[in-house]
């Protein structure tokens, strides 16, 4: 499979070429030349694979010319086989035509770990051919940077700077990130913002002193063997309903637009997908642009589902690319255009390229709340904000009673403890398995709010390419 840039100007790569490089060189966003098809018949013959299976069967055709389909299969199951759940991605029914399908039991309690724990041994096995050295810089505002760290841990020909804004993410995420003391892990808390964080990490990767002389790599959504790997689930959940034979709906909270976009390309492969619906909180801007076109930057508002306080979502991108008729020229105006005013008007063939499929919906903070009460109290389901976001929606839609609808529930509640306990007068405890998080060691150096105070940082502590 060859991948092309959405703004059309990068050289085509192949599988192994996009998972090590993350951002294309014209600025834009890796996709695949074409969409693989599974006809009806492929999907029906999907039922009853384990998760490994299934994973291996959806991704093969993305990775054809870079794994072969052992190998691949290998992979997937020791990617999987370290989740907690036996199915992996469990469905749990909440009302007659409403599940959650609960993605959380990877080792640091989000749906991250999904994708992250793949793209780790992707790297691994790509790199072991070789003699490169990848460094690893990434920004989080708490759930990327602790799957991304668990996923890397201990491997050797990878290094991972994660800068967090200190001071700025839950006492849980944090000792999720620097309680891992391998040698490769470097977290660096800045006196800064997340966007400060952000921005460094942008820079660096157009620094010929620091991006010529490291190899870096991304480990955000920009990266599309993450959006590959969340393919799966709707696939796993899907057949689980009756897809084939029935179409079903699901309901996803998004910042990034990364999690629904994979449930667009799973539709594109044939999967029988109802509606998408893209759950925001306050910070609506995709809201906006669904529902009227207008897609428009504003400030960011804290709520208490931080990993979707989000304004420009990176991953849109790719829908307006390939609703839009894959236009990269085009798109490369679009953007170019949308740098400068943070604010552009979605074309008459992106609004109409995405037919009915998308519908948006948003949850302010007492939607959130009563969510969260309502899955307590009539379901015995305690859930955390950003799972309340989609479940909001989902109960808002205008859906016939003969489809069936799935919330992805993207966190588990005990990372978000006060906000459940605020709502749901429970305390959600932490599963075991991530062990006693508060009895151990934090490593982690804090540096002053200055680009080159983080650079030199990175360049004294990374392995050069040779
Ligand atoms: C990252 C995240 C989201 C948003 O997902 P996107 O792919 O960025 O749309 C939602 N919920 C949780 C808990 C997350 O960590």
């Amino acid at each position: 499979m060859r991948y092309i840039s959405t703004r059309g100007a990068a050289d085509a790569l192949d599988f192994e070429g996009v998972t090590l490089t993350g951002l294309a060189s014209d600025g834009g966003l890796f996709l695949p030349e074409r969409w693989p098809r599974f006809s009806r018949g492929d999907v029906a013959a999907m039922a009853g694979l384990s998760y490994p299976e299934l994973a291996a069967r959806v991704m093969a055709p993305f990775v054809a010319g870079s794994l072969t389909q052992d190998r691949l299969l290998t992979l997937c199951s020791s990617a999987y086989g370290r989740f907690a759940h036996e199915a992996v991605t469990p469905l749990v029914q909440l009302d007659a035509q409403h599940w959650l399908l609960e993605l959380f039991h990877g080792p640091t309690l989000a749906f991250k770990d999904v994708a992250l724990q793949m793209l780790g041994l992707l790297f691994e096995e790509f790199l072991a051919h070789s003699d490169k050295h990848l460094t690893i810089v990434g920004a989080t505002s708490g759930d990327t940077g602790s799957a991304a760290i668990h996923a890397v841990a201990g491997l050797g020909k990878i290094d991972i700077f994660m800068i967090h804004p200190a001071g700025r993410v839950s006492d849980v995420q944090r000792r999720q990130m620097t309680t891992v003391s391998a040698s490769n892990v470097h977290n660096i808390a800045i006196e800064g913002s997340f966007d400060d964080a952000q921005a460094m990490v942008k820079r660096m990767f157009a620094d010929d002193a620091i991006n010529g002389r490291f190899r870096i790599g991304a480990v955000n959504s920009i990266n599309w063997a993450r959006l590959m790997a969340q393919v799966v689930y709707y696939f796993a959940a899907a057949l689980q309903l009756g897809a084939p034979g029935r179409s079903i709906a699901f309901s996803v909270p998004t910042g990034n637009f990364g999690d629904v976009f994979a449930g667009y390309v799973a539709a594109r492969m044939g999967l029988p997908i109802e509606r998408l619906i893209v759950a925001t909180n306050i910070n609506d801007i995709l809201h906006r642009a669904l529902s009227t076109g207008d897609y428009s930057a504003g400030a960011v508002t804290p709520t208490a589902a931080p990993s979707m306080d989000i304004q420009v979502s990176s991953n849109f991108e790719r829908l307006l690319f390939d609703a839009g008729g894959r236009d990269g020229a085009g798109m490369q105006a679009q953007m170019a255009a949308f740098e400068k005013k943070k604010a552009m008007r979605l074309s008459d063939l992106q609004i109409g390229g995405t037919g009915t499929l998308f519908r948006s919906a948003r949850a302010d903070e007492k939607d959130t709340t009563l969510a969260m009460r309502w899955a307590s109290e009539h379901c015995g389901e305690i859930i955390d904000p950003h799972t309340a976001i989609g479940l909001h929606a989902a109960r808002h839609s205008d859906l016939p009673e003969s489809v069936p609808i799935v919330t992805l529930a993207t966190a588990h509640p005990a990372k978000f403890p006060d906000a459940v306990e605020a709502a749901t007068g429970q305390r959600p405890q932490v599963p075991d398995r991530v062990g006693d998080l508060f009895a151990l060691e934090e490593k982690f150096t804090t540096l002053p709010n200055d680009y080159s105070a983080v650079a030199d940082y990175v360049a004294a502590h990374a392995t050069p390419v040779r």
